[in-house]
């Protein structure tokens, strides 16, 4: 900006400087103008003709008026000379050839001013005929010259020629231009830029006997002055000096006009015709030379050379010379050129200086802006780094951060196991609720300034929607049903499971807004509702619902509370708790993925949020539901809580089974009518509460129901102690709610196959592997390899396992976990292995791997492997699974959902080794 803003003002410097001088170099000639104008007289040195252009020039154009002089011009008058006229006053300045010289050196103080013709017009000319070619020719011939005028020049050019002055007969001149035809003489001097001309125009046609052509060059016209005037009005003779050289210049490029002026206004005593001035003009133009001398210039060695010769010829005496005779002997001569010609080097000068400052103004501050700009790219690159930097920073305090955070929450959950007084518990519960409040706070707040830092970087890996959203229902299931919230989970309307997109950031948005309905719902229910549809190009809007029937928000804060740090009002934080970055994060969330989250909500009823995202359909081929063909089957839910028992409802529907919803009330009645209804196989879902509190009458009812009856009781994830009761009640299947489609697959194809075979034997042996009540004595004959170096860590989860009844072994690294697997290979081996993935000498990663492909024995190539990372952060999931794991559980451990997936875990690989025994 700078550097332009000079550059125009170096462009615009010079105009500036150029107007100054235009008004500086009229300056001189407005002020003359009003000066009193001076009469002058010019006397010319012959009659009016081109020869004196300049000074008509000056007149008509005004020059001399310009410069405060009335200028006549006087043509020759034959009975006196310029010189005589102009010293006598009755001319002030003249025009006279070079015989001025004469004068001067004879005496008269005559001034040269200037030398308007830098060659002299005056040759020798003669009629053709008499064959006079040069010099020599001369010899013998009468030659008429102007005495003392002419001679010097011709005598010269004799001299020039050794040929002897006194072998011609000079002839005065008469001034009759048609001597020579009159035979008068032989010779006449003459001026080249007229009689030549004259002569062709009567058809005579003449030799030219030029002295310029033998070496001898004499200055033509001059224009003079007298000692007297110069000393007496020198301002005067400056002007008629300047004013004359203007009107030279005018009239030698103006030529025509100035004939046309001449033809019609300075005819005088010897008239011309139009023509003869034109040729008169050219070969005026040829003597002036104006293209090549500035016009009036003259050489004074030039003029003491002629000097020279006129004393050689004795016109002059020996002892005479040239001082005075030049007007630059008296002042220094300052032409208006010369003036301007200062006063533009001035000028330039000036310009130059400042252009050169400007231009050290400019280097210097291209230096300042390299400089800064050098400084920013150190800057940049410094906060670039420190931005990297950061970010690695946030990721490295996410895991140290968590590390200790896993001790204490573990140890927390252990204590709190332990026998305790009321207020001992509650005191740990505060604890605990604390330690889990620090985490979500450290999350939110690692996001946030992730998001801010501009490094959020999206992931778009493949993942099915169903399995993503029934292990986030999961795992918010027990602390739902553990405040005894009905938690409905209704995924019957996801068309498309397998999506491409971030799932890490999905999965964070659907937990944060799980845990707010969660925080702000104290009766109720909680519902997770996804859909997914298809749209054009391969896009699927994958929406999820999170609604709650919690303490609601008011119309007016609807807006606001997906700003940062937004609560609704200090009384719900001070209740609740919170930062108010939850709904800020999940918003930039969204919008980061071009999606969009919007919340209804009624004060005091409930509220609703809806988060709406683009994803991309998966090239993955979805796994195919065609073990569950329901179609055969009349199914009957029932349970205290409507909305779950609807979900359920839906999605077996979806699968194609008949299906009723029984009225919990009047359970039994309800039932005897379905059983009476309906002849085809009936399976029956019914939720723990139904029966809990009249156990004994339901085992009688489960035991002698028909045959074709199936039982599958829904309890919730939290197996507390009403499910030790249960064990007198022989259902055919258990599953946990909310129930998530995987389960039900599973249980249904057992109930399937089951059927299909003798029903009384599939019930027993279903019954015995899978019943909640025998999990824990399935759990006594498993033995789990603890992998895990921290000893902090090793305690907690030891502790959660063998809470669980459960055998464990514990070894510090992968290298010791697989020599210790291999070792229990063949006599007694791991029925799980829970895997750290960051440990010295070899990591979870490296060691799984390696169980994988066989180097811990082959019983455990496909034991089961439940990755345990601090690493929260995106793509561990992914990682753990690339290396061969089967399942992961962040840290700090949650005990009951380790619980859980140690289950899950357990289920599967006992029903896939009894599988692969009864093949
Ligand atoms: P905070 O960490 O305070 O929960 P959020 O950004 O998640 O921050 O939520 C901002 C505010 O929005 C909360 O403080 C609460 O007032 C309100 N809010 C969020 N979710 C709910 C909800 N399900 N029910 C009622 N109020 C809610």
């Amino acid at each position: 900006m700078i550097i332009t803003t000079l550059n125009k003002k170096i462009l615009i410097l010079p105009f500036f400087l150029m107007l100054m001088f235009v008004s500086f170099a009229s300056a001189g000639s407005e002020l003359d103008a009003k000066k009193v104008t001076v009469p002058i007289v010019l006397h010319l040195k012959w009659f009016h003709q081109f020869q004196f252009a300049g000074y008509y020039a000056a007149v008509e154009k005004g020059f001399y008026q310009q410069e405060g002089l009335d200028v006549v011009v006087r043509e020759r008058n034959p009975d006196s000379n310029p010189v005589a006229e102009v010293l006598s006053g009755r001319a002030d300045f003249g025009v006279s050839d070079s015989s001025l010289i004469v004068a001067r050196m004879g005496g008269a103080p005559v001034v040269l001013m200037a030398a308007i013709f830098q060659h002299s017009p005056l040759v020798l000319i003669s009629l053709s005929e008499l064959n006079i070619l040069g010099p020599r020719d001369l010899v013998g011939k009468r030659v008429m010259i102007q005495r003392d005028v002419d001679d010097a020049l011709i005598v010269a050019t004799l001299n020039q020629m050794n040929i002897d002055e006194s072998q011609i007969n000079f002839v005065p001149h008469n001034f009759d231009n048609w001597a020579l035809l009159k035979g008068e003489v032989d010779v006449m001097s003459a001026y080249i830029t007229n009689q030549p001309y004259l002569y062709r125009q009567q058809g005579r046609s003449v030799n030219i006997i030029n002295p310029v052509n033998y070496g001898i060059d004499f200055y033509g016209d001059n224009l003079f002055t007298s000692e007297e005037m110069i000393n007496d009005k020198p301002e005067i003779v400056k002007a008629f000096q300047r004013a004359s050289i203007k009107g030279w210049e005018y009239a030698l490029s103006h030529s025509d006009e100035i004939i046309d002026l001449i033809y019609k206004k300075y005819q005088g005593q010897n008239p011309k015709d139009i023509n003869g001035l034109r040729y008169e003009a050219d070969m005026t133009r040829a003597m002036v030379k104006p293209n090549v001398v500035e016009i009036g210039s003259f050489n004074k060695a030039r003029f003491n050379h002629i000097a020279e010769m006129y004393q050689e010829r004795g016109r002059v005496p020996k002892d005479a010379n040239l001082d005075g005779f030049f007007i630059t002997d008296y002042f220094q001569q300052e032409d208006q050129s010369s003036v301007n010609f200062r006063r533009l080097s001035v000028i330039t000068a000036i310009s130059f200086l400042l252009a050169l400052l400007l231009l050290a103004i400019n280097y210097k501050l291209k230096a300042i802006i390299a400089d800064k700009t050098r400084d920013l790219v150190v800057a940049r690159d410094a906060a670039e780094a420190s931005a990297r930097s950061k970010s690695t920073f946030l990721a490295s305090m996410s895991h140290e951060i968590r590390t200790p955070m896993n001790g204490i929450m573990g140890m927390l959950t252990l204590v709190s196991r332990s026998h305790l007084d009321s207020v001992q518990k509650h005191q740990l519960k505060l604890a605990s609720n604390s330690a889990r409040a620090l985490l979500s706070l450290l999350d939110d707040i690692l996001d946030f300034s992730k998001i801010e830092a501009g490094k959020l970087d999206l992931e778009s890996v493949d993942f099915n929607v169903i399995e993503l959203m029934s292990e986030i229902a999961q795992t918010h299931a027990f602390r739902i049903q553990k405040k005894r919230l009905e938690f409905v989970f209704d995924i019957h309307e996801v068309e498309l499971e397998q999506v491409k997109g971030d799932s890490g950031r999905l999965r964070q948005i659907i937990n944060n807004l799980l845990s707010n309905a969660l925080k702000f719902t104290q009766s109720g229910s909680i519902s997770l509702i996804v859909s997914t549809s298809k749209k054009a190009g391969g896009e699927v809007i994958v929406c999820c619902r999170v609604c709650d029937t919690g303490i609601g928000i008011e119309e007016t804060k609807l807006n606001t509370i997906f700003e940062n740090f937004t609560q609704v009002d200090a009384s719900i934080t001070r209740r609740y708790g919170g930062t108010g970055l939850g709904l800020a994060i999940i918003k930039q969330l969204c919008v980061a993925m071009n999606g969009q989250v919007s919340v209804t909500s009624e004060l005091g009823q409930g509220s609703e949020f809806v988060v709406t995202l683009p994803l991309l359909e998966s090239d993955l081929i979805p796994e195919l539901d065609d073990h569950v063909t329901l179609a055969n089957y009349v199914i009957g839910v029932i349970g205290d809580q409507q909305q779950s028992c609807q979900a359920l409802a839906n999605q077996l529907q979806r699968w194609g089974a008949q299906l009723e919803v029984l009225d919990s009330e009047n359970a039994y009645t309800a039932i005897d009518r379905f059983f009476a209804d309906h002849s085809h196989p009936v399976i029956i879902f019914i939720t723990l509460e139904c029966i809990i509190n009249d156990q004994d009458r339901w085992s009688y009812w489960v035991e002698q129901s028909p045959k074709n009856i199936q039982w599958v009781l829904i309890m919730p994830i939290n197996q507390g102690d009403e499910a030790q009761l249960l064990s007198s009640v022989k259902f055919t299947f258990t599953l946990l709610s909310p129930v998530v489609p995987q389960q039900l697959r599973a249980v249904l194809s057992e109930l399937l196959n089951a059927s299909s075979k003798d029903k009384s034997v599939a019930v027993i042996d279903v019954d015995s592997r899978l019943s909640s009540a025998q999990n824990l004595n399935i759990a006594e004959q498993c033995r789990v390899l603890l992998v895990e170096d921290n000893y902090i860590n090793q305690v907690v989860a030891c502790g959660i396992l063998e809470d669980m009844h459960l055998r464990v072994d514990c070894v510090e690294n992968g290298r010791e976990a697989i020599d210790t697997m291999a070792l229990m290979s063949s006599s007694d081996p791991y029925s799980l292995v829970l895997m750290d993935c960051q440990m010295p000498v070899m990591d979870g990663y490296q060691a799984s791997r390696l169980i994988r492909a066989g180097e811990a024995g082959n019983a455990h190539v496909n034991v089961p492997i439940i990755a345990m990372t601090a690493h929260s952060m995106q793509g561990d999931k992914e990682k753990c699974l690339e290396a061969g794991m089967d399942d992961y559980l962040a840290k700090p451990l949650d005990a009951q959902l380790m619980e859980v997936k140690v289950i899950e875990n357990l289920h599967r690989a006992i029903q896939q080794s009894l599988k692969d025994t009864e093949l």
